[in-house]
């Protein structure tokens, strides 16, 4: 049975460990928490100052069950959740204890939910073993052996979903975009897309490489933008996937023009950017207390002195933040003699993380005046500046 806890008033008494676990989700289904307990713990202390919930700084009485739907007894003494457990009887309210299942008239079970989809596991009481079947069935339900059947068309997405796939290791896309991603009836993907995640796909969707998309009187992007628009049309799900952010040297922001001028709903989801999860897989924090305390990301397609170039190489020698170039390995040499003109020191460290989160992760390391000479090879992450220098040794 679920229970439609919105608006109605649950007490939790004890604002220790069981609360903190339990009540996050009782405010997610948008419960009205009221907690009884002399002290509170950090997490739960700043939800009662944000009013997210409401606190009595005061032990357990009896005609604190008035009113309430459903009572939790969270406190760590045995005798008190009892004495709540009889109240809750008295007055025909379920209670659920956390210290005694058999005494209790409500069991919290151990849930998960993917996609719409809720699963409760209760174990008799035994909650590790409730535990261990929930963490079972949500790997299932990910993997899609599970989730994807039998879907209510109706909860189908409509429209164009731009997802980031992430940098480059199939497991750092977002949860979000993952479910979408098997949820889609048209993909179309780009070059730097781990090609992995393209197994989650059925046999019956539509995979469009945009990489080898001919084009003749039109940009490739054009036709990017027309494909998606004819999908969508026509009534298909269909996810653009892009490396990294989608919005992060990615034009995404064409795309949605595109589509917001068809009239054609789309939905962003986030990636995990190279820009910061290169240098991370290489132990660089882009930022550093006390050290530095700015990053600019930059694309470096474009070389300084050419004339469409939008970047202030000058402005960028001058600070001392962490700079993170991008698409940079080909004209690295006048990068680096750009800044060096501005002013920065040929000392300066630089680390450069070549297939980034990957099986073929490669790390380098080298100097601002080394740069022009040093090899690298695409794609690329160039990280410049103090930090480079700090890196941590950490395991992919
Ligand atoms: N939208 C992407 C960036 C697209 S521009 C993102 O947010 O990550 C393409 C550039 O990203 C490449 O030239 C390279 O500089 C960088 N890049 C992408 N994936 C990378 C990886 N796995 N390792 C190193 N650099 C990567």
């Amino acid at each position: 049975m679920g229970l439609r806890l919105s608006g109605r008033r649950v007490l939790v008494v004890g604002g220790g460990s069981v609360a903190a676990r339990r009540v996050p989700r009782l405010l997610s289904t948008g419960a009205q928490v009221h907690i009884i307990s002399p002290r509170l713990t950090t997490t739960l202390s700043d939800l009662a100052r944000r009013g997210d919930l409401s606190w009595s700084e005061r032990t357990f009485r009896p005609t604190d069950v008035d009113g309430a739907w459903l009572v939790l007894a969270a406190t760590d003494d045995h005798d008190a959740n009892e004495q709540i457990a009889r109240e809750c009887e008295k007055q025909r309210t379920f209670c659920s204890r956390a210290d005694d299942a058999e005494d209790s008239t409500a069991w919290a079970a151990a849930t998960t939910s993917w996609d719409g989809l809720q699963i409760a596991v209760l174990a008799s009481g035994d909650p590790l073993r409730a535990k261990d079947v929930r963490q079972q069935l949500s790997h299932q339900l990910q993997d899609g052996d599970l989730g994807a059947r039998r879907r209510r068309a109706k909860q189908a997405p409509v429209g164009v979903a731009l997802v980031g796939a992430g940098p480059g290791d199939a497991d750092l896309i977002t949860l979000r975009g993952l479910r979408l991603l098997q949820r889609a009836e048209v993909v179309i993907s780009d070059r730097l897309v781990p090609l992995e995640l393209l197994d989650v796909l059925d046999d019956d969707v539509e995979l469009i490489d945009a990489a080898k998309l001919p084009y003749g009187r039109h940009t490739t992007q054009e036709a990017i933008n027309t494909l998606l628009v004819q999908r969508a049309s026509a009534g298909k799900f269909v996810v653009r996937l892009k490396g990294g952010d989608g919005f992060v040297f990615g034009r995404g922001a064409e795309e949605i023009d595109a589509c917001v001028d068809a009239g054609i709903p789309v939905h962003v989801v986030p990636g995990i950017s190279s820009s910061i999860a290169g240098p991370a897989a290489a132990g660089i924090p882009v930022t550093e207390r006390g050290v530095v305390h700015d990053f600019t990301v930059v694309s470096g397609h474009v070389p300084p002195l050419d004339p469409t170039s939008r970047v202030n190489w000058e402005a960028l020698a001058a600070s001392n933040g962490t700079l993170i170039l991008l698409m940079a390995v080909k004209n690295r040499a006048e990068i680096a003699a750009a800044l060096l003109a501005g002013g920065k020191d040929a000392q300066t460290p630089v680390r450069i993380v070549e297939n980034a989160t990957t099986v073929h992760q490669l790390v380098r390391d080298t100097t601002l005046g080394g740069l022009a000479e040093c090899e690298v090879r695409s794609p690329a992450v160039i990280v410049i500046g103090e930090v480079a220098a700090r890196s941590r040794s950490v395991q992919s």
